[in-house]
């Protein structure tokens, strides 16, 4: 969060309208109480909101999402290939735009920079928008699925005239998602978003979805990130900057976290912990089976990232809110993976740096010890393993593990891009030591970086 409250700057508070529209997921089945390769978010991988996505498991092997095309990386066989099985497709190799058009790997972005995939029973989805090609009269986002084989690509759902979606997963038969939008209200124009459910089908439509979530019309600008599911759970974090005239310094600007249960289709804000000044939010949540973790933040500390503050857990009925541990760096990523709680501090070596076009970046502080520290707690906080992951300045942060207990990254190189890989069971047990990185798989950029136009 840190990172997107500054960019926006912003401040959040909230409110919440929910209006029920339509009927739309009324009849679900019964995807019982546990984790679900096939059907469910795969929280585990969460990473930067940047990146969150880019990978995604059927429990084989990962679907990656690198430039313009989806590849399949398979994990036994450590092969990588595009998401494609057309016979005398070049995919990425072929440099004709109407035969790359219809390569099933091949998903053109048009830039977009929040782009991302989800493997979902069978299939692998993404959402592309038209906004950005002013030639086309009508703008809408379109959700499209290409086949685990690569056999065939679909557009199985088109959003109305200028609705365009921003963060999206699919759960349990239910599209997510995020749709920001406008209200004027006299000489007012107000920021209002919204987080729509609609069935996944052969025969989606708007009509058929709902609006679970809208913030209310009074807001400057609003904001969606960190839109997760678990069991019967939807969690989003929604930032909320409020009007403010030109004689103040800055704007108001909260941040709240939601928690959706889809069964019973309740909202509710998760409570910041007694004792708390009105500086410290929740920052992120993840799942740990039973619970929610939370990560809080302190915006009174908001340039020191070791500023320790406790994370807690909470039942899903936001009962029972207790310090799960204490004294963890407000900087620090958390991730959760089955019976697995994970800390790395990979945001802890970047100094945050304002740019002449007054951008945040992030710049690497100390290079010469370019390494990340990760710590796997058990479900009752012991700490049951540490290990020291290698870093250089192109690798990313840490992603997570998958559901299959696989851990992989990207890394471009100047001529092509690698996968490395490693497994949670390697580094249960490596007892704090710096682990061995497998470099999995190797492609040649050669075609993929001429079509950059
Ligand atoms: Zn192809």
């Amino acid at each position: 969060m840190k990172k997107q409250v500054v960019k926006t700057i912003a401040a959040l508070l909230l409110a919440v309208v929910m209006t029920a529209l339509g009927s739309g997921c009324g009849h679900r089945r019964d995807y019982g109480m546990e984790f679900n390769l096939a059907t469910d978010c795969q929280y585990s991988y969460v990473t930067d909101h940047d990146y969150w996505k880019k990978i995604q498991s059927d429990g084989e092997g990962q679907y990656l999402m690198q430039e313009n095309f989806i590849y399949y990386y398979n994990t036994a066989k450590k092969t990588l290939v595009p998401l494609c099985s057309k016979p005398n497709c070049l995919h990425d190799k072929e440099t004709d735009n109407d035969k790359r058009a219809e390569c099933n790997a091949f998903c053109d972005k048009f830039n977009m920079e929040l782009s991302y995939l989800q493997y979902y029973d069978g299939y692998v989805y993404y959402v592309l928008s038209n906004f950005m090609r002013s030639a086309l009269p009508t703008k809408s986002c379109t959700l499209y699925r290409v086949k685990k084989d690569g056999s065939k690509k679909d557009a199985v759902f088109t959003t109305s005239n200028e609705e365009e979606v921003f963060h999206w997963l699919i759960h349990r038969g239910v599209f997510y998602y995020e749709v920001p939008g406008k209200q004027q209200n006299g000489t007012d124009v107000y920021d209002v978003s919204t987080i729509k459910a609609v069935a996944l089908s052969s025969h989606m439509s708007d009509k058929n979805g709902k609006v679970i979530f809208a913030t209310a019309p009074k807001y400057a600008a609003t904001n969606f990130s960190q839109l997760l599911a678990y069991r019967n759970y939807l969690c989003f974090e929604v930032t909320l900057v409020e009007h403010h005239d030109e004689t103040e310094e800055s704007p108001h600007i909260d941040c709240k976290q939601y928690l959706y249960n889809i069964e019973t289709e309740t909202m509710e804000e998760i409570p910041v912990p007694e004792g708390y000044s009105k500086t410290t939010l929740i920052n992120r949540v993840t799942f740990l089976k039973d619970k929610l973790i939370l990560q809080l933040f302190d915006t009174a500390h908001n340039d020191d990232k070791t500023y320790p503050l406790p994370l807690y857990s909470i039942n899903y009925d936001l009962t029972d809110e207790k310090v799960w541990l204490d004294n963890v760096p407000q900087y620090m990523w958390l991730q959760s993976c089955g019976d697995y709680v994970i800390l790395s501090d990979g945001n802890l070596h970047y100094d945050n740096i304002i740019t002449e076009e007054g951008l945040l970046n992030e710049v690497l502080k100390d290079a010469e010890q370019p390494c990340i520290n990760v710590t796997i707690y058990s479900s009752d906080a012991r700490e049951v393993s540490a290990f020291v992951y290698p870093r250089n300045e192109s690798w990313g942060k840490f992603n997570g593990f998958g559901p299959d207990g696989i851990y992989v990254e990207i890394v471009n190189g100047d001529d092509g891009w690698s996968i490395y890989h490693f497994s949670l069971d390697d580094v249960l047990n490596c007892h704090g030591e710096k682990i061995k990185i497998d470099l999995a798989a190797t492609r040649s950029y050669e075609a993929l970086q001429e079509y950059e136009d």
